[in-house]
């Protein structure tokens, strides 16, 4: 048993992408049509990395992103950026030919907004993850299954995502939730200074007393909006064994569960994570699992008052282990190495598929009512294949106040995501709508919903208005530019 197996990962089928014409193109200028077509070719020399062009016999995977849902949308080039200078070079292309620009990293953006039909930015050459005295220094293109493998080398590690194929830099940029969150906060939290390249192609090193507004800015405001981070460094924290757990119930505890785990999770000591699923998959389950960092007999102290409350488990697995064999677990890459755990095509060894999805989410910043109970419970029992995953927040997150980085969800107790398998919204609309009186209006930028209205406030709260004047401050031409761009 693994994260995997928990979560509501399966093989995915063939099912038909979306055209181009019904996604994210970049960002549209107007004006004059330049005459004469863009030299590419002349760009490619340009660069010390690679460029794909649309008649390379690599273009077809350089252009795919992690869900197959966006398959549909052709670059006019994908750009290998080997260097910051490759990035600089890349911008001013684009600023010359007036040509939608996108940066891509992990390529797991829920709206398909690290492609688009101009020139895709890759930086996934740049993935080098280096340690000393402390800190982590890791290139904008890194996996977390690379970040967690070569730092735990060094006994050290950093609060990241579980998913092991999300890059870094959407990632830190728009928060970082993750299994020692409650412990050691955000992967923004500890971000301590990012190397990136603005619209007008500088390389600026941004931290606390060097452009202060940016770094702040690249703490939760999302990728997309402010340049192309080329390296991130992060404060570590030292690696020590983990518990980790997965706790099944019949549908009939649904209700019990939630009420007993909202009340339980956030408040449980820092070293103790916690996730509950309920899932329409084939079946009707209610799952919690985690990882505790400390050993098995006190996490089955701590897990004591909530199994009394929600009654006995119809499976309990629960087992100790190295802390970086607990992020494999997580990943879903118990039985694989750390090479196979890599998306299938994208490296020699990778194993792991892609996977079609639909997502809309919420931050809760209070305990559902036995109503609210209900109606979730009701949701996810109506017909369909979906989930829905509430994560633990509190601890370490809480304890940041929440102007002090663009991430505002300081005070939620945990985050709530809807997923449904293939492209439909029907069922996340509904669902979304009946949560929304209960829930509120707080979202997660890294979970970005094309279709949420209000998203401005959702993703930022008060938070917002300082993150535009960075933007008009950094890029006031807007040639960074998503549907949602702040
Ligand atoms: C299966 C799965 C599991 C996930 N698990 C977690 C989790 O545990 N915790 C969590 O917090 N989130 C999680 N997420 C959400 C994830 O954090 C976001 O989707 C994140 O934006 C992905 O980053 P990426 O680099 O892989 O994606 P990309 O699609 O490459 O990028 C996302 C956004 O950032 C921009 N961007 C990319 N690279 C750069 C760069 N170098 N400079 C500036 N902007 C850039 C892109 O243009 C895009 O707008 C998960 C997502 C998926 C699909």
């Amino acid at each position: 048993m693994d994260r995997r197996d928990f979560l509501r990962t399966a093989a995915l089928t063939a099912l038909p992408a979306l055209p181009a014409s019904a996604a994210f193109s970049g960002a549209t200028f107007s004006g004059a049509t330049l005459s004469g077509a863009p030299d590419w070719k002349g760009l490619r020399r340009r660069l010390s990395g690679t460029l794909v062009l649309p008649a390379d016999a690599g273009y077809g995977a350089a252009r795919r992103l992690f869900n197959p849902a966006f398959d549909g949308i052709r670059p006019g080039g994908v750009a290998y950026c080997a260097s910051a200078a490759d990035v600089a070079a890349c911008l001013s292309f684009v600023r010359a030919n007036r040509l939608p620009v996108t940066a891509r990293s992990g390529g797991h953006s829920y709206a398909g907004w690290s492609t688009g039909t101009g020139l895709v930015i890759d930086v996934s050459r740049m993935s080098t993850v280096a340690y000393a005295d402390g800190r982590a220094t890791v290139g904008a293109g890194a996996k977390l299954v690379d970040v967690y493998d070569k730092l735990g080398r060094h006994g050290v590690s950093i609060p990241a995502g579980t998913c092991p194929t999300v890059g870094v830099s959407g990632l830190a940029l728009g928060g970082g939730l993750g299994v020692v969150s409650r412990k050691y906060g955000l992967t923004c939290d500890t971000l301590e200074s990012v190397r990136i390249v603005t619209a007008d192609g500088r390389v600026l090193t941004c931290d606390a007393t060097h452009h202060p507004d940016l770094y702040w800015a690249c703490r939760g405001g999302g990728g997309g909006n402010f340049g192309v981070a080329v390296s991130f460094t992060f404060r570590t924290h030292r690696t020590r064994g983990v518990t980790v757990f997965f706790l099944h119930w019949p549908w009939a505890r649904a209700g019990a569960a939630v009420k007993a785990w909202q009340s339980w999770a956030p408040t449980a000591p820092d070293e103790l994570w916690s996730t509950l699923h309920l899932s329409n998959d084939g079946g009707l389950d209610v799952q919690i699992g985690g990882a505790y960092l400390g050993d098995r007999a006190a996490l089955d102290r701590l897990l004591a008052p909530l199994v009394a409350k929600i009654g006995r488990p119809s499976s309990r697995y629960v087992s100790a282990t190295s802390y970086q064999h607990a992020m494999m677990v997580m990943a879903g890459c118990s039985s694989l190495s750390v090479a196979q755990c890599h998306q299938a095509g994208q490296t020699a060894a990778g194993r792991l598929g892609r996977d079609l999805f639909a997502a809309k989410s919420h931050m809760a910043y209070a305990k559902l009512s036995a109503d609210g109970v209900k109606a979730l419970v009701a949701g996810v029992a109506r017909a369909g294949r979906h989930t829905v995953q509430l994560d633990a927040l509190g601890g370490a997150v809480s304890r940041v106040r929440a102007d002090a980085t663009a991430f505002p969800h300081r005070a939620a107790l945990y985050s709530v995501q809807y997923y449904s398998k293939g492209t439909g919204r029907t069922w996340l609309r509904g669902v979304h709508a009946d949560m929304r009186p209960h829930f509120g209006d707080h979202a997660y930028v890294n979970y970005i919903d094309p279709d949420l209205t209000g998203w401005r406030g959702a993703y930022y709260g008060a938070n917002a208005p300082r993150l535009a004047a960075v933007k008009a401050a950094y890029d006031p031409g807007r040639l960074f530019s998503l549907p949602q761009g702040v």
